[in-house]
């Protein structure tokens, strides 16, 4: 009898939450990632817009591991200059005046400190877009319009009315003196990278202006550089009350943020909330690694550049029908409801892609793509849609 597989390994001891695994990755560098039976591929999904640097940028590498053997934990009785530094320039890269952070170890917590603080307003209702994520804890979940996530787990905290997303005016309609916060993505990225029309955001912010609502701007997915700016909102003009970070801030090391500007950094008080690991001081390190390679190594305009070349690329085949996003954040519409197949015959072309929707093909590539990369990527193009349709030769 042969060794169980890894596959038949994990189905007997981890929970079905996501479905089989594609792959059982062995090893990472820059944009490449290698599974367990030595196969490479290019990781244009970059741990779903968390590995910004790649994998095992020396950079990181380094910072974790001088910080892990200097001081790992502390607990937050304590303070830790790595936090306080990292506070202090994500609140600068902002540009929006003073404001404060508290940090977490996901998206998901970022969110649910931005639903408590939301609350000490005096008012408890939000509204949140239809189609948005924001993650998966019940109070993430209360603010995450998918029927299917949130059906099994009602009832969920209350007073959130959805509106389509986009829609100013329905925005408008919505929102009224009793609402605590508009929450919403400044780019929908579980969508399928969803770009709202020119100037919904300032729309958004006039009307929680006018009805004193927080406006909270969710850039865990789209912020720290994804979309070729240190965070998407700022493409607007537009100053929110309220900005949630994760995923790409420490390039694979767990950690999220919720920072609060103007009035609404003092909302949340002594004994309101906590967290053990929030604020880890090699979490903070981590990110300020990536937040200095990010500078250093020019990656907002690589990312921009580099980012409407694959648009462009791959809007070249007619059977994509449309292609949106900013940066690395890429998503395209095909013409038919073939993306698993997309995503499967990618794999099978040594690319790792993201199929959010049946038609929908999402990449977050590191910001450390190389354009050889990309290249490769848009010449392999057009053969995995044909063996995902069953077209050409
Ligand atoms: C991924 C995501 C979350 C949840 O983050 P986790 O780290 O998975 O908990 C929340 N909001 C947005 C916009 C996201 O993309």
């Amino acid at each position: 009898m042969s060794a169980p597989s890894y596959g038949e390994r994990y189905a007997a001891s981890l929970m079905n939450t996501f479905g089989p695994p594609k792959l059982t990755l062995a090893r990472g560098a820059g944009a490449h990632v290698w599974d367990t039976d030595g196969k490479e591929y290019v990781d244009l999904l970059g741990g779903i817009a968390v590995n910004a640097l790649g994998h095992a940028h020396p950079a990181l590498v380094s910072a974790v591991t001088e910080q892990m053997s200097t001081l790992g934990h502390v607990s937050n009785f304590f303070a830790t200059t790595p936090q306080i530094t990292l506070a202090e320039r994500l609140v600068s890269l902002l540009g929006h005046g003073p404001g404060k952070v508290f940090f977490t170890n996901s998206g998901t917590e970022a969110v649910e400190a931005g639903f408590k603080l939301s609350r000490r307003t005096g008012r408890t209702h939000v509204v949140a877009m239809e189609g948005g994520f924001h993650g998966r804890s019940m109070g993430a979940l209360a603010l995450t319009s998918k029927d299917a996530y949130r059906t099994p787990f009602e009832p969920l905290p209350g007073h959130v009315t959805f509106v389509p997303y986009g829609d100013a005016e329905a925005l408008a309609a919505a929102v009224t003196d009793e609402t605590a916060a508009v929450l919403l993505e400044p780019i929908q990225g579980e969508a399928g990278v969803v770009v709202p029309p020119e100037g919904y955001l300032v729309a958004a912010r006039e009307t929680c202006s006018r009805h004193g609502a927080l406006l909270w701007v969710d850039e865990i997915q789209t912020g720290t550089g994804r979309t070729g700016l240190w965070f998407e909102h700022l493409r607007s003009g537009v100053v929110p009350d309220v900005v949630t970070l994760a995923k790409g801030l420490a390039g694979g090391f767990p950690i999220g943020a919720c920072i609060a500007l103007g009035a609404a950094a003092d909302l949340l008080q002594p004994g309101n909330h906590g967290t053990t690991f929030g604020g880890n001081p090699v979490a903070c390190a981590a990110a300020l690694a990536v937040l200095d390679t990010i500078e250093a190594e020019g990656l907002l305009e690589h990312v921009t550049v580099l980012g409407q070349k694959i648009r462009d690329g791959l809007a070249a085949d007619p059977r994509v029908v449309e292609v949106r996003g900013e940066g690395l954040l890429i998503g395209l519409d095909l013409s038919t409801d073939v993306s698993a197949e997309v995503a499967a015959a990618a794999l099978d072309a040594g690319f790792i892609v993201n199929n959010p929707t049946p038609a929908r093909i999402r990449l977050a590539p590191p910001l450390v793509l190389t354009a050889d990369d990309a290249d490769a990527f848009l010449q392999a193009w057009p053969g995995i849609l044909d063996a995902a349709t069953g077209e050409g030769s």
